[in-house]
């Protein structure tokens, strides 16, 4: 813990955390002092609800940050929230490449999504999945450009912003914390679909069975 405590997050010219640089390193740091918890699934109320802001940044949260790079291995995910190792706290922590093909590694802590105008929007329909609905998928419309706002581990302001499959984690992990799953965003028709898909599936991961 002592190394990481004068830590700080950097910024580049525009404001934005520089999040493309020692991505090896830092996520290796981050799991192997986490502990990798069993990942919570559709189903479970803790998943469907607002998660509590973080109001404390000290030793717990720092901790929660290691276990969720942690989880986020062992599930081979590219995104996850605190929710889905059952933490109800708004965080999340990410490894995924951009538009570009480059990896950006990080969290956010109490984030948002900023609100951009929608002239200049362009729609991404590529698949999307979530850990917390084992081997499904399906194809959702969003947005080809993300930023969020929120706070770095030691309370901080940061931004972050990306583009293609990283500005869907963005979108995505952000819901999360909101209580939403990407399944909630589809069609009831594809919704159905890919519950079906996770009833036919078996996950490669642990998971938290529902009651
Ligand atoms: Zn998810």
């Amino acid at each position: 813990m002592a190394q990481q405590e004068n830590q700080v997050t950097p910024i580049d010219d525009e404001g934005y955390v520089v999040d493309t640089e020692d991505c090896e390193a830092r996520e290796l740091a981050h799991r192997e002092r986490g502990t990798s918890r069993p990942i919570t699934v559709v189903g479970n109320p803790v998943l469907h609800r607002e998660c509590k802001d973080v109001t404390e940044f000290g030793e717990e949260l720092a901790q929660l940050i290691d276990d969720m790079f942690a989880s986020q291995k062992t599930a081979e995910g590219v995104g996850l929230a605190a929710n889905q190792i059952g933490v109800d706290a708004k965080v999340f922590v990410y490894d995924c490449p951009d538009d570009d093909g480059k990896r950006h590694t990080g969290y956010v802590v109490n984030p948002k999504l900023v609100e951009l105008p929608a002239a200049g929007r362009v729609l991404d329909d590529s698949n999307e999945g979530c850990l917390s609905v084992p081997t499904a998928y399906a194809p959702l419309a969003r947005p080809d450009y993300a930023e969020v706002t929120g706070q770095d581990a030691q309370g901080n302001p940061v931004k972050v912003r990306g583009t293609g499959y990283f500005a869907r984690c963005l979108q995505h992990e952000t819901d999360h914390l909101y209580g939403y799953l990407y399944i909630d965003r589809l069609s009831k028709r594809e919704r159905k679909d890919a519950l079906r898909q996770m009833e036919e599936g078996t996950p490669r991961y642990p998971v938290v069975p529902n009651d």
